[in-house]
């Protein structure tokens, strides 16, 4: 199937990252730190750009968090790590953000949550209020909206003026349209402000995968902002990550979304980054992006009848990563590799073939003979108990060979 373009027109920079307009789709991601703790948020913001997010965002909810901003980027440029940061602010940003100066200029972008910014009369003010550092400094905004803070006294309006319909919709269909409005009707008002329309990104984040599309498609037929995407609250493990998956995919496959996240609770201890690892993965596996080799492996049935494949399917599959760090310094182009690890004859060596570099048991008794092929040729047959390791290292070769060629021919 075609993928279609995005239809974000203008390209919005998150420092020197492009957000819109036919750029890859960006994968973002966000601490749970306490941003105060500047040594500890540091350093994870640095494992989650190293694990492949390309934006990160850090909540800043209070004075100590606001200035401990400068000494997080700080630390992360003596890292080495230039990931742009994202400021996430919820009913206090406007006084934050005018009296930390640090914070508004470390910042390279800042979000708000239009249900969140304060009552009444009062919330144009303080949201505008933000609007103005953005200018000053010249920061775009994300404007996003959450089901779970929408702007209550506009849900109350539209579903008010609804009432009164001579053939009123739905309260879901008024929810929905109230999340568009609250998004769109803040980034008219700060376009008014004299924001600029390419410094605005939108996001309108509900936890339903169903009304998730439902709402992002009636905001891509609306407006050419950059989209920022993702199911919020997914949840926990595999739940988590089904929910986001196919929240995300369809999305994308039509062309919309221009920058994702993730929103997986982790479990107690588990990394942070696995929320990107899935982000990449999703990205890969429409066709969007390439972060990393592609495996292909089978599952397994009753023609495999012992652990041998799982554990060879594994450990090629560890060794993959534990190189592709230095690979990818090395061999541009090395993320687009195919590598196929097959149980049986069924339909190992047709899957070989069709990979880059791929090897195949033989399936019935587990007899560790296996045939690799290359390029579609039957290259070698391995066997005995350095099956993987002999495997791994023709690996290395054929990566060299490849994607080494690229290299020299630069040098
Ligand atoms: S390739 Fe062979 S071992 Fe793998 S699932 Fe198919 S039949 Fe089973």
């Amino acid at each position: 199937m075609e993928l279609s373009l995005r239809r974000s027109t203008p390209t919005t920079y998150v420092g020197r990252v492009p957000l819109g307009s036919g750029h890859p789709v960006v994968v973002q991601s966000m601490t749970n730190t306490d941003t105060a703790d500047a040594a500890a948020t540091a350093a994870q913001v640095a494992e989650l750009a190293r694990a492949g997010s390309e934006i990160v965002r850090v909540t800043v909810n209070d004075p100590a968090a606001a200035r401990a901003l400068p000494e997080i980027r700080a630390r992360l440029d003596d890292l080495g790590i230039d990931v742009p940061l994202v400021g996430d602010f919820h009913y206090n940003g406007h006084k934050l953000l005018t009296e930390h100066e640090g914070a508004a200029r470390t910042l390279d972008k800042y979000r708000i949550n239009p249900g969140n910014v304060g009552p009444g009369r009062r919330r144009d003010e303080n949201f505008l209020t933000i609007v103005e550092v953005a200018k000053e400094h010249g920061k775009p905004v994300r404007i996003g909206v959450n089901w779970g803070s929408l702007d209550q006294a506009l849900l109350t309006r539209m579903m008010d003026e609804n009432a009164r319909r001579p053939q009123p919709r739905s309260a879901h269909d008024v929810l929905m349209e109230a999340m568009i409005a609250s998004a769109l009707l803040s980034a008219e008002l700060a376009e008014e402000h004299g924001l600029p329309h390419d410094r605005i990104v939108i996001s309108a984040k509900v936890s339903e995968v169903r009304d998730l599309w439902e709402v992002y498609r009636r905001l891509a037929a609306r407006c050419d902002y950059p989209l920022h995407l993702g199911l919020t609250e997914a949840g926990m493990g595999v739940k988590g990550t089904v929910a986001s998956t196919a929240a995300l995919a369809p999305l994308l496959a039509e062309g919309i979304g221009d920058t994702i996240r993730v929103s997986l609770t982790p479990d107690p201890g588990a990394p942070r980054e696995r929320e990107v690892e899935i982000a990449q993965e999703v990205l890969q596996a429409l066709g969007l992006r390439r972060f990393a080799p592609s495996v292909t492996a089978c599952p397994g049935c009753g023609r495999t009848t012992s652990t041998l494949f799982q554990e060879m399917a594994r450990d090629i599959q560890a060794y993959l990563k534990e190189r592709m760090p230095a690979w990818k310094e090395r061999y541009p182009g090395v993320e687009g590799l195919k590598v196929a690890v097959m149980g049986c004859v069924v339909n190992g060596p047709g899957e070989s073939k069709h990979a880059d570099i791929g090897i195949s048991l033989p399936g019935a008794g587990e007899s560790p003979r296996a045939p690799v092929y290359q390029d579609g040729e039957l290259v070698a047959t391995l066997q005995g108990p350095t099956l993987v390791s002999d495997f791994n290292r023709m690996l290395d070769e054929y990566v060299e060979r490849r994607f080494g060629a690229a290299v020299a021919s630069a040098d």
